[in-house]
C-alpha cells in the first residue's frame, strides 16, 4: 500500500542554491522549494546538511525515489562524482554517502544540464519534440540532449559537455584548462574577458555583469548591443556544430543569460546561417525556456520515473 503513496524527489545541487522538486509517482509536481547550498570543505557534511534541511520541509520517509542533478562530471550508474568544481568535490562517492544517511529505495544521478534538459522536455504540454538540445546559459555553459524522451547519456560517464565545444583555436582560456571553449566566451563569468574591450572608454576600467550589459543594451546603448550581437555570433558557432551533428528538432536556451535572447538572437541568426550545413538549415527550431530555477530539479525528479 505504501508503494502507491511513495513520492519522487529531484534535487538540483548548485554552487549557490539547491532546488528541490517533489512529484507524485505519476509525475505530477506536488511542491518545490530551494535553499542556499550548505558550504563545507567536507562534501559529506554538505550532503548530510542538505538531507537534514529537506527532511525538515518534507519527510524523507515519504520519498520512494530520488534523483540528483550534479554540477559536474560523474558516473551516473554508480553515483560517483569525478569532479564538481563549483562545489569543490573531487572523486566523491555521492551514492554511498547518501545511503549512509537515508535508505532510499531508488537513487538516480545525472549531470545538472542533462537534468535541466529533461525538465524542459517534461514541461512541454501537448506534442513533445522528438529530439531536444538544451543549453544552460549561466555562470558557465551546460548542455543536455533528449532523444525519444530519454536523456542521451552513458552509464559510466556524463556526456554532452556543450560548454567545451571549441569555437576558436588558441582562443581565450577556459576553466577546464583548454582554450577557445564556448564557455570561455558565453559563460557569464567569462564575458568580460572579451566584452570589456568593447566598453566605452569611460567604462573600460570597470567590470560589468552580464545583467548590467543587458540593461545597457535594453536602454539603447549601441556598444552594449554590439556586445550581445557578438555573444550571439559566438553562441551560434557552437549551436551550429550541435545542429550539424545531431539536427535536434528543438534547441532551447535556459539559465540566467537566456533572458538576453532578444539582444543576442540577431548575432545568433547570422552565425547559424553561416555555419549550418545548407540541408540542415531551418530544421532545428530555437526557443527560450523561462522559469529556469526549478527546471533542473523537475528534470531530476522526472528522471526517477523513467
Ligand atoms: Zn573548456
Amino acid at each position: 500500500m505504501e508503494r502507491k503513496k511513495m513520492k519522487a524527489m529531484g534535487i538540483d545541487i548548485g554552487g549557490t542554491n539547491t532546488a528541490v522538486s517533489i512529484c507524485s509517482s505519476a509525475g505530477k509536481t506536488l511542491g518545490r522549494f530551494d535553499f542556499s547550498t550548505p558550504r563545507s570543505k567536507y562534501p559529506e557534511k554538505t550532503i548530510s546538511e542538505i538531507l537534514r534541511i529537506i527532511d525538515g520541509k518534507y519527510p524523507l520517509d515519504e520519498i520512494g525515489a530520488a534523483g540528483f542533478a550534479v554540477p559536474g562530471m560523474l558516473d551516473p550508474e554508480n553515483g560517483f562524482v569525478f569532479s564538481a568544481p563549483n562545489l569543490g568535490w573531487k572523486n566523491f562517492p555521492l551514492k554511498k554517502v547518501l545511503m549512509k544517511y537515508h535508505r532510499f529505495k531508488k537513487l538516480v544521478f545525472e549531470n545538472d544540464a542533462s537534468c535541466a534538459a529533461l525538465g524542459v522536455y517534461s514541461a512541454y504540454r501537448g506534442k513533445k519534440p522528438e529530439s531536444l538540445a538544451v543549453l544552460t546559459l549561466g555562470t558557465g555553459i551546460g548542455g543536455g540532449f533528449i532523444s525519444g524522451g530519454r536523456i542521451f547519456s552513458r552509464r559510466d560517464i556524463s556526456i554532452f559537455e556543450a560548454g567545451h565545444i571549441k569555437i576558436s583555436p588558441e582562443g581565450l582560456p577556459c576553466g577546464c584548462g583548454a582554450r577557445g571553449c564556448l564557455e570561455a566566451y558565453c559563460g557569464a563569468a567569462y564575458m568580460n574577458n572579451w566584452a570589456g574591450a568593447m566598453f566605452p572608454k569611460a567604462l573600460q576600467s570597470s567590470v560589468l555583469s552580464s545583467g548590467e550589459i543587458y540593461e545597457k543594451a535594453n536602454g539603447g546603448a549601441l556598444w552594449a548591443k554590439k556586445i550581445w550581437k557578438q555573444y550571439g555570433i559566438y553562441l551560434g558557432m557552437a549551436v551550429s556544430d550541435i545542429v550539424n551533428l545531431l539536427v535536434p528538432a528543438q534547441i532551447v536556451f535556459t539559465g540566467g543569460l537566456a533572458g538576453a535572447y532578444s539582444e543576442f538572437k540577431g548575432g545568433l541568426r547570422i552565425s547559424l546561417e553561416k555555419h549550418i550545413l545548407p540541408s540542415y538549415r531551418g530544421r532545428s527550431l530555437i526557443s527560450v525556456h523561462a522559469g529556469a530555477c526549478s527546471v533542473g530539479a523537475d528534470g531530476a525528479a522526472a528522471m526517477t520515473l523513467l
